[in-house]
């Protein structure tokens, strides 16, 4: 490592060993777990109130994003030695979010100077939460039959139609919307991407409850909503481009936060099957068939993590995600599946617990997100989607 390297890691471990709040130390968040954040943001304690604001002060919310936006101005290799450092202490991320991983990237790419100055920097802050407004009913993987208006009128847009499966979209915001502007034009090529104010009258949100007991996302309705066409990102009709972009940083962030969630996954799951199943004289798990479970999903972890590692050079190399955040996104989901699977098959009857004073905490928290990571498949693009993306564009198969 590079004595500049080096000298940014002294300062980073100095800075954080001094600052970071004890309370956050060793207990980082798991999956989608952390502030995100936006008008409504509700703080776990206000020391995670307090390390959002003195994370962000620094740009370290999104630090690889310019200093002009509020971000760190990090490279991407002093990226990595922050995160490390984070992962020594066992610090949670500040600020999790779409801002960051969606919007705020696809704004650095299309947005205009004035679009980049507005949005990024309150993402940067926490101040503003962001939903994603694509799926309709009946245009989920054939997005682009959406149909939700858009009508130009003078230096706005009024929009009427309704999305769905919109995550968060009552704790949102703002949400970034396909939009129909063109009718007369093959269905790709009549596409807006546009940013809208969900305080703005005609916005109506409906939760819908899931199998794993939680609410995380909505129906959002659309009646006579003004948006300002300055905040039309990309060129009015040449949404598509803009939407597929943004969706190569979704696959990728779901590929990477599972990367980053079976990490040390491992270990844990071995744990377990030892307390629930028992282990022989070695301390090896007593079922040879479990035992062969857990080694076959502990190798496709490995091969995952490298894969990922190897995405992410590119990505460092400055090439935009493509066809393989397909690749990513396929195999991190139904691997994360597996993992959860072989986590409720060890826990036995303890694994048919779903609520109570009977079954262990931890028991509970594994079961529920068995079935949380049913939905990891569909989200973002179901899998059958991306494996067609494959064939097409990684394989050339016709
Ligand atoms: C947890 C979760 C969070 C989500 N969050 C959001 C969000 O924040 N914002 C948002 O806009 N959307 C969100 N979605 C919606 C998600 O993007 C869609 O559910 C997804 O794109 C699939 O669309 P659909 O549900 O309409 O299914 P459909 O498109 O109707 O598909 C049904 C089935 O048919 C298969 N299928 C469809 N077409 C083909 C084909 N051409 N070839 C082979 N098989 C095919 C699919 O693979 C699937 O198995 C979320 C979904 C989930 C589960």
């Amino acid at each position: 490592m590079s004595e500049r390297l080096n000298a940014f890691r002294a300062e980073v471990r100095a800075w954080l060993e001094a600052e970071a709040p004890a309370s956050l130390r060793g207990a980082p968040a798991g999956f989608l777990q952390g502030t995100w954040g936006g008008r409504k943001v509700k703080f776990d304690s206000p020391d995670h109130e307090r390390w959002l604001r003195m994370m962000a002060e620094r740009g370290w919310t999104a630090p690889t994003w310019p200093t002009e936006y509020g971000g760190g101005g990090l490279s991407k290799a002093e990226d990595e030695v922050l995160k490390s450092e984070l992962r020594r202490l066992k610090l949670p991320p500040p600020l999790i979010g779409f801002g960051l991983v969606m919007i705020g990237p696809t704004l650095l790419e299309f947005g205009t100077e004035a679009q980049k100055r507005e949005h990024l920097p309150p993402i940067v802050r926490g101040e503003i939460r962001w939903c994603q407004g694509y799926s309709e009913p009946g245009s989920g993987s054939d997005l682009a039959s959406l149909r939700t208006s858009a009508v130009r009128d003078g230096d706005r847009f009024v929009i009427n139609g309704q999305k769905v499966w919109t995550s968060y979209a009552e704790k949102s915001d703002w949400i970034f919307c396909l939009v129909r502007t063109n009718t007369q034009v093959p269905k790709q090529q009549g596409i807006t991407f546009i940013l809208v104010d969900m305080d703005m009258p005609g916005v109506t949100t409906r939760p819908i409850p899931l199998i794993s007991g939680a609410s995380p996302f909505c129906e959002v309705f659309f009646s006579d909503v003004v948006a300002e066409a300055r905040n039309v990102i990309g060129g009015i009709d040449q949404g598509w481009t803009v939407a597929k972009a943004l969706l190569g940083h979704e696959r990728t962030m779901v590929g990477e936060v599972f990367a980053q969630s079976v990490a040390g996954g491992e270990a844990e799951l071995a744990q377990a099957a030892r307390r629930y199943i028992g282990a022989d004289a070695d301390g090896k798990v007593a079922d040879p068939l479990i035992r062969h479970e857990l080694a076959q999903v502990a190798m496709d972890e490995r091969a995952f993590m490298l894969t990922v590692k190897r995405i992410k050079d590119g990505a460092k190399a400055g090439q935009r995600p493509g066809p393989e955040s397909s690749i990513l996104k396929v195999y991190g989901t139904e691997l994360n599946q597996r993992r959860r699977e072989l986590s409720v098959r060890i826990a036995g009857t303890d694994g048919l617990g779903w609520e109570g004073e009977d079954y262990p905490p931890e028991a509970l928290t594994a079961t529920r997100e068995w079935l949380r990571a049913r939905g990891n498949t569909i989200e973002g693009g179901t899998s059958e989607i991306q494996l067609d993306i494959i064939a097409k564009h990684t394989l050339g198969l016709p």
